[in-house]
């Protein structure tokens, strides 16, 4: 029931969640109530645009109008517990669901503009042995309304109300295992009566579950895809990422061969560097012919420490040479150095529920 809750239990009555309908879906709510369907406008309005957090804020629908939503519907918001702000300006997003599970986002300030690291499940289940969203298991499903109001929620409370220019699935999670939740969370993000976040700004990041590759690439959103590769041969990502096992490399890059780009677009593949597993100079070698011809952009990203977990970030040094090797080859590649390390809040560094247990919430 709680993984897929789109109602919320109210006495005997179940209330509908609206945050995560169409308009359509609303207007079906609304005109089965008796409402005109332009109620159905303002509401869309008001729950993506405006990112109202209650009906109070509605103050355009009429007064018995909104008295009916409170008492038969939920907007669906989750609750802010807390926020931790880094020496670097990231902020660091706790939040708590229904059912008392907590999940983080994470607001980084890039140059002039904000881009949003968003969470799709709570744990995870593919187990990427360096991650630690892996080491602490999976636990549920997000909703479609969980997924967004992690973004209603940012805006409104530590951004001046402004939605973030840049939204990328790479918090808690595998998207690509929680499309039903996750394909109409990113309508929403990028209906332009929507939420009108920008598609070529919005990222969905993946271990490489090909069925889900598959599903998004039909879906023809125009987001960007992500591809966590950490690896130039099948026994170091099996070891690493024991999907790989499933869904091997040849099958994982024909994958990303056939997904449909938009014009100008690439795919993105990103590459932990593991100090000593990864990071050699005969990987970035084997990584160039991996990826020959492929229309792509690497990120490398030094690992970042957690002490549970056996691996070193590499040096320096090896991360620019490793960098270097495949600008040589044409290649664009970028070394992403995580911010928010001082609060938790880097890359693999999300886990929740033991996040909240040191903040005592
Ligand atoms: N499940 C998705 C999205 C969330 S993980 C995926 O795996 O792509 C987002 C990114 O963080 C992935 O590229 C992953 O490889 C990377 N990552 C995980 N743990 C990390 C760590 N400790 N240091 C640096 N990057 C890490
Ligand atoms: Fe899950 Fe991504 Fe972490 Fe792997 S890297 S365990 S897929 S969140």
């Amino acid at each position: 029931m709680s993984s897929t809750r789109t109602t919320e239990a109210c006495g005997a009555q179940e209330r509908p969640i609206l945050l995560g309908r169409s308009l359509a879906e609303l207007t079906a709510l609304v005109t089965a109530a008796g409402a005109p369907p332009f109620r159905a406008k303002q509401l869309h309005h008001w729950l993506y645009r405006r990112g109202a957090l209650n009906f109070a804020e509605m103050h355009n629908l009429a007064r018995d109008f909104r008295a009916w939503l409170e008492a038969h519907t939920e907007i669906g918001h989750i609750s802010l517990a807390t926020i931790r702000e880094s020496a670097d300006g990231t902020r660091k997003l706790l939040f708590r669901l229904h059912d008392n599970r907590t999940v983080e986002s994470v607001l980084i300030r890039e140059r002039n503009w904000w881009t949003l690291c968003v969470s799709s499940q709570v744990g995870c289940a593919v187990d990427c042995k360096f991650c630690m969203t892996g080491f602490g298991g999976y636990q549920r499903q997000m909703t479609t309304a969980e997924i967004l109001s992690q973004i209603i929620l940012a805006a409104r409370h530590a951004n001046g109300g402004e939605y973030p220019r840049n939204v990328v699935f790479m918090g808690m999670g595998e998207p690509m295992l929680n499309l039903d939740a996750v394909l109409p969370a990113l309508r929403a993000i990028t209906d332009p009566d929507g939420m009108a976040i920008a598609a070529r700004r919005v990222t969905v990041s993946t271990a490489g579950i090909l069925p889900g590759i598959e599903r998004l690439g039909e879906a023809d959103l125009g987001v960007n895809i992500a591809i966590s590769l950490n690896a130039s041969n099948d026994r170091t990502r099996t070891e690493i990422m024991p999907i790989n096992k499933v869904y091997p490399l040849e099958r994982l890059l024909s994958a990303c061969r056939a997904f449909p780009l938009q014009r100008r677009k690439r795919i993105t593949f990103e590459y932990v560097l593991l100090g000593g597993l990864n990071d050699s100079d005969s990987d970035a070698r084997a990584l160039v012919r991996l990826l020959h011809g492929l229309r792509c952009k690497l990120n490398l990203i030094p690992w970042n420490p957690d002490p549970h977990l056996p691996f070193k970030r590499p040096s320096e040094d090896r991360v620019r040479r490793f960098q270097q090797i495949l600008l040589d080859h044409h290649f664009t590649v970028s070394i992403r150095y995580s911010k928010g390390l001082d609060v938790g809040g880097a890359c693999g560094q999300l886990a929740g529920h033991w996040a909240a247990a040191q903040a005592g919430a």
